[in-house]
């Protein structure tokens, strides 16, 4: 029997994988305008560093990593989310020696979970982790580039939903009132909550199972137990966020899952149709702790990881992404030696930068033609014995009676002149109708 895929993964082929490097560039554009630098820290990691940042009593370090020996009996861990690798990365590289990192990651993660529409067993997250200040610009700054991304992609029906955890301090007064408050229920709430209610109270509101029950509708909100400090630096962060247009809503209920965030977390929902309750599109927070945790200096951190399955499911929705063919010329060889002549012509061809594809199976006239056309190639050069000695080569405009013969060596320039003169070099479409910025849009 032939070997499928493990459950919860899927391959990305050609026919979606130009949505990736579509949705990839733009991502690391917006980073880039943003100031951020990139950061690549490995697949897995020693599995003690998500148990001492993401928590012992979470869901995700519960239930849901891919955790083994490997061959020299190492616990380690695939990674299910991002931030504990950079900061891993972070400490060990002392890159605490300047006083603002602003990095960014893409890549991909990994989590048991029970696999769904825009939810997987392997799945990528884009994220930001921004190291070296703990004033609520920053919180801003950060909620501000996700909201770009946002922007930059038009999506629409968006919303950002914003809470803060506060202090230490605010978090323990927070935390007694919620285990005297979910005392009175310990008999309703699930199994899972009565250990949160012991263990770790806060992680007792992302209860999957009893989240929209009345009694947790009624338990208190954090929001009210803020200090007098906390509020006002939520306040602030809150101020930062309409000075720049950023339309969001104080939600008290999101507590975030895992169990570093301090003062800011936030998430944005999309509305995607068919993805249910997958809709939440990026979280994050601020984690103030989690770098002295791990045993560096004491650093505030802020960032978030959007799931990238559903920001492409989401960009989906709203525009019909087609693959430009960008195939500019396709080279016919019939023969021996025309192939071997065809070979260096399209290599010389593609170090010129033009997008270039001849036929491998050394089909007839015919085959060729039609591979051509399955390209859509813009142009089509025919090289034949007769050609070969003339040292010439025949070019055709396919959908057109447009056919010239050419010396062999004007190729590249007689290509690089129509493409210029006719439409855009970087797409097919005539030139002012597109948005791509390839030369001949330069040149008009
Ligand atoms: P989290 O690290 O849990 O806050 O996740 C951040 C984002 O990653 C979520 O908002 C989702 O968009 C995405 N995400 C989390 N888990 C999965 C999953 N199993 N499959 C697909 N996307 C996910």
């Amino acid at each position: 029997m032939a070997i499928v895929k493990a459950k919860g993964t899927y391959d990305v082929l050609p026919t979606d994988s130009y949505k990736w490097s579509f949705m990839e560039d733009k991502i690391r554009q917006v980073c880039q305008i943003f100031n951020y630098e990139e950061i690549r820290t490995p697949i897995f990691e020693a599995s003690e560093l998500f148990h001492r940042t993401v928590g012992e009593t979470s869901d995700l370090v519960k239930k849901e990593t891919y955790d083994f020996k490997d061959r020299g009996d190492r616990l380690v861990t695939l990674r299910p989310e991002g931030t504990a690798g950079v900061v891993r990365a972070f400490i060990e590289n002392k890159m605490f020696v300047e006083p603002i990192n602003k990095l960014f990651y893409i890549g991909s993660m990994f989590r048991y979970e029970r696999p769904q529409k825009g939810r997987y067993r392997q799945f990528n997250q884009f994220g930001v982790e921004c190291f070296g200040s703990s004033d609520p610009i920053m919180d801003a700054e950060v909620i501000s580039l996700a909201v770009t991304i946002i922007r930059a992609f038009n999506l629409k029906g968006i919303k950002v939903r914003l809470n803060t955890l506060g202090d230490d301090q605010t978090r323990e007064t927070y935390k007694k009132a919620l285990v005297e408050y979910f005392t009175q229920y310990r008999d309703v709430i699930c199994p899972d909550c009565q250990v949160r209610l012991e263990k770790n109270p806060l992680r007792i509101l992302d209860c999957k199972v009893d989240r929209d029950t009345e009694i947790f509708k009624n338990a208190p909100k954090i929001i009210d137990y803020l200090s007098d400090e906390a509020k006002s630096r939520f306040n602030k962060v809150l101020e930062y966020l309409k000075e720049m247009n950023i339309n969001f809503e104080v939600d008290p209920m999101i507590v975030r899952g895992l169990d570093y965030y301090t003062h800011t977390i936030f998430e944005i929902e999309a509305s995607i149709e068919g993805f249910g309750s997958q809709n939440v599109m990026c979280g994050g927070g601020r984690y103030d702790h989690l770098v002295e945790n791990l045993g560096g200096p004491s650093t505030p951190g802020i960032g978030f990881a959007f799931g990238l399955e559903r920001l492409l499911a989401a960009i989906e929705a709203e525009h019909n992404l087609n693959s430009e063919n960008q195939i500019h010329l396709f080279i016919i060889a019939l023969g021996d030696k025309a192939r071997l002549k065809a070979m260096k012509l399209v290599n010389d061809m593609r170090l010129g930068g033009l997008i270039t594809e001849m036929d491998y199976l050394n089909g007839k006239l015919k085959n060729q033609f039609k591979m051509s056309e399955k390209y859509h190639a813009r142009y089509i050069g025919i090289l034949g014995d007769t050609e070969l000695e003339n040292n010439v080569i025949n070019v055709k405009t396919p959908n057109s009676t447009e056919q010239v013969t050419i010396p062999l060596d004007s190729l590249y320039s007689y290509v690089v002149n129509k493409l210029r003169s006719g439409s855009c070099s970087g797409c097919s479409s005539s030139c002012g109708d597109c948005n791509c910025d390839c030369e001949a849009k330069e040149n008009e």
